[in-house]
């Protein structure tokens, strides 16, 4: 059995005993779909990186510039389709385990493949919220007709319904995704550079409270040598062999 062979048994031991799993994705499990991630060379846009204009302050300064980077990215991910590692998540959540799922993608693909029970660390890149009334628009329009968006409701400035560089997660929404690492037995982190905060600390808020970690990655990421298991595999070869319901699966190498 080689390394990467045996990673996989193990894992799949690991998860097939628990009943209680928290997975935490990134968007490395999108990148299969064709996604760009942030930190790849593609994760630019006319010479932006995405903390340039992923913030309020960048909005405020230039909504039209902060609109047309969203533009381009819903373009980006309008006609990307789930790969099998949101498929095999999908699946998993059929197994009558207590599955949480939460991601940072703001891309929807959890959703498309099936997977119900989704925390959206981040937010929705087709959902439009209000800066004045707070008034949520499902949008689904590419190319948006109107740069920047305004409210359907009181006309004022639209901006996309995400969570910025600078800004607060709800405390509500981290509570509950840290009662659910608490009660878990097992934490999947999955395409995630692990440099954005609060889903940055998770892997580590687990291992303080003696979980058992599996991070599936194709890069180095900064708190990995801290985990039970680490892969360095694409997520979209790897989850799919898992979970024991794909038991007939074997790696194509
Ligand atoms: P990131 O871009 O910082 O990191 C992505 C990670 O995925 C990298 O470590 C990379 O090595 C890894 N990766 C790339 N391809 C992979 C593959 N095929 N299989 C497994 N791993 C792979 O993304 P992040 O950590 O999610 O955090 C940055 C922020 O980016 C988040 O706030 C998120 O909302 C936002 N974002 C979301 C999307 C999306 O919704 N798809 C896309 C880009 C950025
Ligand atoms: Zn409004």
């Amino acid at each position: 059995m080689s390394e990467l062979e045996e990673k996989i048994a193990q894992a799949r031991e690991i998860i097939d005993c628990a009943s209680n799993i928290v997975v935490l994705t990134g968007a490395g499990i999108s990148a299969e779909s064709g996604v760009p991630t942030f930190r790849g060379q593609e994760g630019l846009w006319q010479n932006y990186r995405p903390e340039e204009l992923a913030t309020p302050d960048a909005f405020w300064k230039d909504p039209k510039l902060v609109w047309e980077w969203y533009d381009w990215r819903r373009n980006a991910v309008k006609d990307a389709k789930p790969n099998p590692g949101h498929y095999a998540l999908a699946e998993l959540e059929t197994q009558g385990k207590n599955l949480t799922l939460v991601t940072q993608n703001i891309d929807g693909l959890h959703q498309m493949a099936g997977s119900s029970n989704i925390t959206e660390m981040h937010g929705n890149l087709w959902q439009i919220r209000c800066t004045k009334c707070g008034e949520i628009e499902q949008n689904f329009e590419v190319p948006l007709r109107q740069l920047p968006p305004k409210c359907k409701k009181c006309g004022d400035l639209g901006r996309p319904n995400v969570v910025w560089f600078g800004e607060m997660i709800e405390m509500a929404l981290i509570d509950t995704i840290l009662k659910a690492i608490e009660e878990c037995q097992v934490m999947l982190i999955i395409g995630t550079s692990g440099v954005v905060e609060p889903a940055a600390s998770m892997g580590l808020v687990a291992k303080q409270t003696n979980k058992t970690v599996i991070e599936v990655n194709l890069d180095e990421t900064p708190s990995a040598g801290l985990y039970d298991i680490v892969i360095r595999e694409k997520s979209g070869e790897i989850l799919p062999l898992l979970f024991s319901s794909n038991n007939n699966r074997t790696l194509s190498s």
